[in-house]
């Protein structure tokens, strides 16, 4: 991890540290679900992230695989962003969209059109993916996720459509 990493993390922490996707937990919603993952589902790490939890590779990306409990300072970026991810459009704008591993798990992604977002919460997702991109690796990372996005979506259109 570089020097300007470390910084850009800290405060992409601190933003996200004690806000949630709901006014309320969500968690009670759904048992936790996305802390149910496993070394196929851990959570995805950005470029040089460190965490305490134990580290598996999967299509050239690192995941954390947490065991479902945590200290909260000790979340990885990903889950402070969980269900969301801020991803670098072409034309340069952060636009916060769900973060694809949401679907299959996440009952606030499945069901976005009913839930109660958090404007905060947004606003805070879409700074910390303005800060992220001001670090070239962070940048090429996300907008490979949003290539993967991008076609995870074109899927999900094309078989609803059978
Ligand atoms: S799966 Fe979705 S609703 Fe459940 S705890 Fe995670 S973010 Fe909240
Ligand atoms: S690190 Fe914590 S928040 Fe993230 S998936 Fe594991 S238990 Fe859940």
């Amino acid at each position: 991890m570089t020097q300007k990493q470390r910084r850009i993390y800290r405060n992409v922490r601190a933003l996200l540290e004690r806000h949630t996707p709901l006014r309320v937990d969500c968690g009670v919603l759904c048992g936790r679900a996305c802390c149910r993952g496993d070394a196929e589902t851990g959570m995805l790490l950005f470029p040089g992230e460190t965490t305490p939890f134990s580290v598996t590779e999967k299509n050239g990306r690192r995941l954390a695989v947490c065991g479902g409990r945590c200290r909260r300072s000790d979340r990885p970026l990903s889950c402070r962003l969980f269900p969301f991810v801020p991803l670098p459009g072409p034309d340069g704008k952060i636009r916060v969209v769900p973060d694809g591993r949401g679907f299959g798990v996440c009952p606030l992604v499945r069901h976005a059109e009913a839930a109660a977002f958090s404007h905060r919460f947004l606003h805070r997702v879409r700074r910390a993916g303005a800060l992220l991109c001001r670090d070239g690796d962070c940048r090429a990372f996300l907008e490979a996720v949003r290539r993967e996005t991008a076609q995870q979506e074109a899927l999900r259109a094309r078989f609803s459509k059978k």
